[in-house]
């Protein structure tokens, strides 16, 4: 059992003035894997403190040196993938390959900052002014468990990019990974102060760095529930907020899409990250004329999944990340029977053998429509919604008719075809024929799934500020 008894404030390891202890459970079998803890108000305030007198200095590095920094933190951050990948399976319970690709990209990110950098104008003439990009100040960053070392380290490397300093709040439910990302951040020598890592509990240091005068923005992924409370908590300093919320992404199969590629690759969408993910296209619009191949290629789709604990070989699908997530997901189950749709495999309860862990059988539900809930909130488990439509336009109707919109997928092998249907959704991102990432371009989300976008320029230009000189 590992104890984690230190913050990461002001460029060391510090006791925390907190005292509250917080049991990390593995989630494939229950048993007690970590013990860490928690930082308080106080902590939280230091480490803001900390971050200011840094930004002084910081703020005015040049992009040479800013660029070294981040190539520095990701050769720290690669060193330690395999780690972080372990880690990542035992805290919570994330699938091996998954678990390696969430990590990897963290410590890509760093290097997609380097890369912005060496063509961004922070000075730029505009119509007959100089306009400045001036760093934010402080950021407070919050992040949700479920691939927690990978927006640590895009958030940090957009603020580093821009000559911000950060206060990071991680989720607690990952302090082993946060342990190492700290190793790691810590080894690579930036002044003390320009990050400091502290973890709490999100109503006690997450609501802290919300307030907080001296925070000037705070770059949030989590829940739209809590995101909504961000935005609310900041306003009274009219700090700046990126948030990256929840999501009910529709997948639209359209009538010409070659389904022996296309349904494994709908059963890959949702049950990424054991379906724990927001980008997760949990709701499958198929033409109603093919819906019987459909259910049939689902199911079998859906068989071939093996569920297990993560370092098992080929598991694709893990245990949820707590009991509570667990129980909720067996509510959404139960509710989409008694909501009246069928399940057409999986249901409630644990997969046989697997009765120990939070694990929860694989499950595609058809007779649904788009009113019920569980076509409207996000259930973040294993759960597929299938939905029929009869057009082209019904089917975008039905996409759209959500109060999320962070991604949505399309697959048809006319890709003029895809590109118009595309071009008609309320969607930040939407996949044509892939589950690609494309960590240069924006990310962000329509409607209730967030406020402002991450990755690449769009993504910097959030951490800044143009300021206008006019002569
Ligand atoms: P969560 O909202 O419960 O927690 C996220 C973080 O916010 C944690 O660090 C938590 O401690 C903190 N927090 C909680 N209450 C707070 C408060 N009052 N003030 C400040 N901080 C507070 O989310 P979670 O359960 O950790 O993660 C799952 C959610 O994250 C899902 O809804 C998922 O869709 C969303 N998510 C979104 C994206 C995206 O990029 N859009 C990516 C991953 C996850």
């Amino acid at each position: 059992m590992k104890r984690i008894d230190h913050i990461y404030s002001n460029g060391a390891f510090q006791k925390p003035h907190g005292q509250e202890k917080f049991d990390l459970i593995n989630p494939s079998d229950q048993t007690l894997i970590g013990q860490v803890i928690l930082g308080d108000v106080t902590d939280t305030r230091e480490a803001i403190a900390a971050a200011k007198a840094a930004f002084t200095t910081f703020s005015k590095t040049t992009v040479p040196e800013r660029m070294d920094y981040l190539q520095r933190l990701h050769d720290a951050v690669l060193k330690r993938v395999g780690d972080l990948t372990e880690a990542t399976m035992l805290e919570y319970g994330a699938p091996r390959d998954r678990a390696y690709g969430s990590n990897l990209m963290a410590a890509e990110s760093f290097l997609n900052y380097k890369k912005v950098l060496e063509d961004f104008d922070f000075s730029r003439t505009v119509g007959t002014s100089q306009v400045i990009m001036e760093p934010l100040g402080v950021v407070g960053i919050i992040t949700p468990w479920n691939a927690n070392a990978a927006f640590i380290c895009n958030k940090l490397a957009t603020a580093i990019a821009a000559g911000c300093t950060a206060v990071i709040k991680p989720s607690e439910l990952s302090a082993l990974q946060t342990q190492i990302v700290i190793e790691c951040l810590h080894e690579a020598g930036l002044p003390a102060g320009v990050f400091s890592i502290i973890n709490g509990r999100g109503d006690v240091v997450g609501a802290e760095l919300t307030r907080h005068p001296d925070i000037a923005k705070i770059s949030f992924t989590g829940s739209t529930a809590v995101g909504k409370a961000i935005a609310r908590g900041a306003v009274d300093t009219l700090k700046r907020v990126t948030l990256e919320l929840g999501g009910k992404s529709p997948n639209i199969l359209l009538d010409d899409a070659d389904l022996t590629k296309a349904i494994p690759m709908a059963v890959a969408a949702c049950f990424i990250n054991s379906g724990q993910a927001c980008i997760a296209g949990s709701r499958l619009l198929v033409p109603e004329a093919q819906l019987e191949t459909v259910k049939e290629l689902v199911k079998k789709a859906i068989a071939a999944v093996q569920t297990g604990p993560p370092s098992r070989e080929g598991v694709s699908v893990g245990p949820l990340a707590t009991v509570r997530q667990y129980e909720r997901v067996q509510e959404y189950i139960q509710l989409g029977i008694d909501e009246g749709a069928e399940v057409l495999i999986g249901g409630t309860g644990h997969p046989e053998g697997l009765e120990a862990g939070n694990f929860v059988k694989p499950t595609a539900f058809v007779n649904v429509t788009n009113t019920m809930r569980i076509a409207r909130e996000e259930i973040f488990g294993p759960v597929l919604c299938i939905i029929t439509y009869k057009t082209e336009a019904e089917a975008i109707t039905i996409a759209n008719d959500t109060d999320y919109g962070l991604q949505a997928y399309v697959s048809s092998e006319n890709s003029e075809r895809a590109h118009r249907v595309a071009g008609q959704l309320v969607a930040g991102r939407v996949l044509v024929n892939c589950l690609n990432h494309d960590p240069m371009a924006p990310f962000g989300g329509f409607k209730q799934s967030g406020l402002g976008r991450e990755y690449g320029v769009f993504g910097l230009e959030e951490y800044l500020e143009p300021k206008t000189i006019i002569v």
